[in-house]
């Protein structure tokens, strides 16, 4: 993604840290100030960004890693998608209208960076799933109430790049959980590339 121009719209919202992304980030910024709930932490706006740069981005979190891909969960399958707000990315005048790789070349995004993108999601969604079961009845509704004082409009559709069904997804999301169960201290790097090689290239 060529982000050398842009104003970074990704990084004014809302940045959710997973327990370990939040101990690393604040080594590097002792006095971070931050919202928790249960072991999310959130930051709001994100006190990286300077002059419309990332000042960690080698050591950014994963949901910038991965974006502008997200997942979008229906009744029996996954969606995943591209936000719009990024700007390289097209504003699809609704429904769920799929992208062809030519048009994730022209935005800048490689197969290459594409499947690092969705390997990321994936570890992202593995930690995200391990702490939402440690949620408490209280902190999920803490949750909800903030995330519906923060929620952003959405004023179009996503551009969608692939449609696979809900146990498919979730079948990936487990063997990541397995691997970090398997080796909880593993950086997310080498966690990644074990991903890569068991769900890309082994099959
Ligand atoms: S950590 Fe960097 S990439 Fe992520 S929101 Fe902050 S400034 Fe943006
Ligand atoms: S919105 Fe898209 S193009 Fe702009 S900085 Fe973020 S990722 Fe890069």
């Amino acid at each position: 993604m060529n982000c050398a121009s842009c104003p970074a719209p990704c990084c004014r919202n809302v940045l959710y840290l997973t327990p370990r992304e939040f101990e690393q980030l604040r080594k590097k910024k002792p006095a971070l100030k931050y919202t928790r709930i249960g072991d999310v932490t959130i930051l709001t706006p994100c006190p990286f960004l300077v002059e419309n740069r990332c000042a960690i981005y080698a050591d950014r979190p994963l949901a910038c890693v991965r974006y502008p891909l997200n997942v979008q969960y229906r009744e029996k399958s996954v969606v995943i998608v591209l936000h719009f707000k990024c700007p390289p990315v097209p504003k699809l005048a609704g429904g769920d209208q799929m992208l062809a790789p030519v048009e994730l070349e022209r935005m800048g995004i490689s197969q290459g960076e594409y499947r690092k993108m969705f390997v990321t999601n994936l570890i992202l969604d593995a930690e995200i799933g391990r702490v939402w079961k440690n949620f408490t009845l209280k902190e999920r509704n803490k949750m909800r109430i903030f995330e519906a004082k923060t929620k952003q409009p959405n004023p179009g559709a996503d551009a969608v790049i692939a449609v696979m069904p809900l146990e498919t997804y979730a079948d990936l999301v487990q063997t990541v959980e397995d691997l970090l169960d398997a080796d909880p201290g593993a950086p997310y790097e080498s966690i990644a590339q074990k991903v890569q090689r068991k769900l890309l290239f082994e099959q």
